[in-house]
């Protein structure tokens, strides 16, 4: 049996008039750039996201950096984030020219240990991102209050967490930035790349809009530097039309999920192989990866590559271990559970249209591994 990693042609298939007549009509109208589809679809995003404004742009990683410009940040900064994540989280800083400054994951959750901020606190920091990976919060209780305390700028990166909650309240609506994506393997996935930063702050939002348009207002006079960060209309119209689905995809990913957990318990292999199942901490997870955690994971992976299954490992360098980063000089005993999650953790199968057999496929051949 083949089980991808995440099956994209599926989801076409099952909404292909609808985002085919969303592209059409781009095309008809051949407003390509700012058409009527962007504000509409950050209307949309904002509204989920119960924030009052939303700025349409080309990518998550562009969320990020665009963020942190409006912020004013660069060299000579701090800015304090997770050792573990997707590049772009890290990578943004370095390119406004400030100085990434990493802390340890909670192994539970995978997220930036709030107790461990802030040692990392200096005279130089000025923001702190905290990212909610795999589709579940960071605490942001403890993070808003550091923050607080010490007059930072908080940027979530929920660029996996789209619908995502913690403590009743949506990612991205906690900070002074949400960014998110839409790279298509994110819960809300466009033709390409494309993303959104979401913010309650007016004038935060309307700086974001002239940093993403060459930092120009009025059109050709610049106060600032900013960059062409815009959101193709075609884009913003294939979330739109997908958007509609969002809570019944991320309904079925938390399906599969709980799935999983009664599969992995029948077959009696958590502790005997299978190290733990993730978990969910009083939050909403909107599972855009189902991460495990697992002996000889190496070895795992290429046994379930050959069984047919996609699998795969995010992330297996933690940043603080990246070669670019070398020169923070960062000690490895600062780092022991992202170091231990980027050797044991592995991503399966939890796409929406995964069927009730293919996750018994995936679990007896896991089964099979460890016997
Ligand atoms: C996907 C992702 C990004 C970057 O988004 P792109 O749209 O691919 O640029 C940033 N941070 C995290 C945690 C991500 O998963």
């Amino acid at each position: 049996m083949k089980v991808p990693l995440l099956d994209l042609k599926a989801q076409y298939n099952s909404i292909k008039s609808d985002v085919d007549k969303a592209v059409a009509e781009v095309f008809e109208s051949q407003y390509f750039i700012n058409g009527p589809q962007v504000k509409e679809c950050e209307a949309a995003i904002a509204e989920y996201c119960n924030c009052k404004y939303a700025t349409g742009v080309s990518s998550g990683t562009d969320a990020l950096l665009i963020s942190l410009m409006a912020a004013g940040i660069g060299a000579g900064d701090e800015v304090i984030t997770t050792d573990y994540s997707f590049f772009a989280t890290a990578g943004c800083v370095s390119r406004t020219g400030a100085k990434p400054v990493f802390v340890d994951i909670d192994p539970v959750t995978y997220n930036i240990d709030p107790a461990k901020i802030e040692a990392k606190i200096t005279p130089k920091t000025k923001a702190v991102i905290p990212v909610h990976l795999y589709g579940q919060m960071a605490d942001m209780d403890p993070i808003m209050e550091i923050a607080e305390k010490h007059g930072l700028i908080v940027i979530e990166d929920a660029a996996q967490a789209i619908g995502s909650e913690y403590k009743g309240r949506r990612a991205g609506s906690i900070g002074h930035y949400g960014c998110f994506s839409f790279f298509p393997s994110k819960n809300l996935g466009t033709a390409g790349d494309g993303g959104m930063v979401v913010t309650n702050d007016a004038d935060l939002d309307s700086k974001l809009k002239i940093f993403r348009n060459h930092g120009s207002k009025p059109k050709y006079y610049h106060k600032f530097i900013g960059g062409n960060f815009r959101l193709d209309t075609l884009h913003a119209a294939v979330v739109l039309a997908k958007f509609p689905h969002l809570d019944s995809w991320s309904a079925a990913r938390k399906r599969n999920a709980d799935y999983y957990r009664k599969l992995f318990c029948e077959k009696d292999i958590i502790g005997k192989g299978v190290k733990c199942l993730p978990e969910e901490v009083t939050n909403r997870h909107i599972y855009n990866q189902f991460v495990i955690r697992a002996e000889r994971r190496n070895d795992l992976q290429k046994f379930l590559k050959e069984q047919g299954i996609g699998n795969e490992v995010y992330y297996p360098v933690p940043f603080h271990l990246q070669e670019c980063f070398a020169y923070l000089g960062s000690k490895a005993e600062n780092f022991i559970d992202s170091s231990k999650a980027a050797d044991e953790s592995l991503a399966l199968p939890i796409y929406p249209e995964l069927t009730a057999e293919q996750a018994e496929y995936v679990v007896d051949c896991i089964a099979d591994f460890y016997k």
